[in-house]
């Protein structure tokens, strides 16, 4: 079990093929080496691997005198949340976001509320390919201990950002659907607090993920989109394993994609804080530029990754920022994906506007977009790309400018395409946005031959 360690966001690997116990005792150990000194604050999402896992990265921590503070089954923004909220020197995450059931992962957060970035994860990699681990004596390991209030505390913290009498008021009927994660324990009983009527579906903790795929996106919420309709309920809330991402839906039925919610909920902001600088990601759609800037206020594009977006707008002191497949992130509140604030904005937008979801959503243009995945063996993604580099504009034609901010970026007189190797996953991801259904299904359908092309040639 060699090769790097870490991905596009901490350590996400199939266990018992690409990660097992002995790595998690030995990542626990080179983290505590790393930080020398201080407590964690360590928590898992449901995976059925989680919890061996989480006991021998603890151990493993302990034995180099780091102490540990366990906080359960938890979503990923709340342990992030709550390593800033109680000063722990570090919080550590095992979870493995939104993939399938098979895969384990380990997640590490900053006091700040960050997510470490690539450069901290190499730092800790060579510690643990070096194998030169601290060792605490007997009288010198760290402690073991246990926290129960760290749903309760973020919630308390959401509802002080939150209008809740005006939401109240509007007595909203809202289906939350976890798909069998770690929101089980927190969206019910936020939305709950809202004065709303909740209608959870597979909404108990499961780490074989019985009710849907971890993914929230149009596939995998057919029954939530049939809830919403069925019960004339107002909003459809979704999240993935972790929680670090909600996807809407809207009264009847449509699945809003987040780069969407992210353009009106920054239209919102920016009556607020004009001129604000609002931060995505380079598979975003080009609507939230437009919208943005209609408001005064101002785009900067980060390679994928919720850190990436962290980083941004910490640098840029940005007002709000997100990524098109479900993030949002406050930085008022912290720099973690806030999944939950999100859905009270929303709650909160419709609650003020005395407008639905769906009419609000007008607002903001749908261009049309298509994403694909092809397979792709990691150890090929690099020579593919060079070679996509070099061939794939040419072939594809139009090309107006070339974005290699994060993969390959193809800004074309009709629509834009992004060709980039998934960090977490065996696949090449291609995106591609137009102005019409047909540009869209072909430069898709041309890009696709092109990589396929280029992968089958050795
Ligand atoms: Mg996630």
């Amino acid at each position: 079990m060699k090769g790097r360690l870490f991905g596009t966001t901490g350590v996400r690997k199939v266990y018992g093929r690409e990660f097992d116990l002995d790595m998690a005792l030995d990542l626990g150990k080179a983290f505590g080496t790393y930080l020398n000194e201080g407590t964690v604050l360590l928590a898992r999402d449901v995976r059925i691997t989680g919890k061996m896992v989480e006991d021998t990265f603890a151990a493993g921590l302990m034995s180099t005198g780091i102490s540990v503070v366990r906080a359960g089954v938890i979503p990923t923004p709340t342990l992030a949340f709550m390593t800033m909220h109680g000063r722990y020197k570090a919080g550590v995450m095992i979870t493995a976001s939104h993939n399938p059931p098979e895969y384990t992962g380990i997640k590490f957060w900053t006091a700040s509320s960050m997510g470490y970035t690539p450069h901290e994860e190499r730092e800790i990699e060579k510690i643990y390919q070096s194998r030169e681990f601290k060792r605490a004596t007997w009288d010198r390991l760290g402690s073991d201990s246990s926290i129960d209030n760290a749903v309760s505390e973020h919630i308390r913290e959401i509802l002080a950002r939150t209008k809740v009498e005006t939401i109240k008021s509007k007595e909203f009927k809202v289906v939350v659907d976890p798909g069998n994660g770690a929101a089980c324990v927190l969206t019910p009983y936020l939305v709950r607090e809202l004065g709303c009527k909740v209608i959870t579906i597979n909404g108990q903790l499961d780490g074989h993920f019985p009710g849907r795929k971890s993914e929230p996106d149009k596939e995998s919420l057919v029954d939530l989109i049939r809830v919403v309709r069925d019960t004339g309920a107002d909003l459809g809330v979704a999240h993935d394993g972790d929680s670090d991402r909600v996807v809407f839906v809207t009264e009847n039925g449509e699945v809003i994609r987040s780069d969407r919610t992210i353009a009106l909920i920054s239209m919102d902001m920016l009556k607020r804080q004009p001129g604000g600088v609002i931060v995505t990601t380079v598979d975003s759609s080009k609507v939230l530029d437009e919208i943005v800037e209609k408001h005064g206020g101002k785009v900067i594009r980060t390679p994928v990754g919720d850190i990436q977006v962290a980083f941004k707008i910490r640098e840029n002191n940005a007002i709000f920022g997100g990524e098109a497949c479900g993030v949002f992130i406050f930085p008022d509140f912290h720099l973690a994906p806030e999944p939950f604030l999100a859905t009270c904005k929303i709650l909160e937008l419709m609650a003020k506007t005395g407008r639905g979801f769906r009419d609000l959503m007008r607002e903001i243009p749908i261009y049309p977009l298509k994403k694909t995945k092809i397979q792709c063996d990691n150890e090929r993604k690099q020579e593919v790309m060079e070679t996509l580099q070099e061939k794939l504009p040419e072939a594809i034609g139009d090309v107006v400018e070339i974005i290699t901010v994060d993969g390959l970026g193809v800004s074309l007189k009709n629509g834009w395409l992004l060709v980039r190797p998934s960090g977490t996953e065996p696949v090449i991801r291609i995106t591609c946005e137009a102005r019409s259904e047909q540009d869209v299904e072909h430069i898709i359908e041309r890009a696709k031959e092109i990589v396929e092309g280029t992968i089958a040639t050795r």
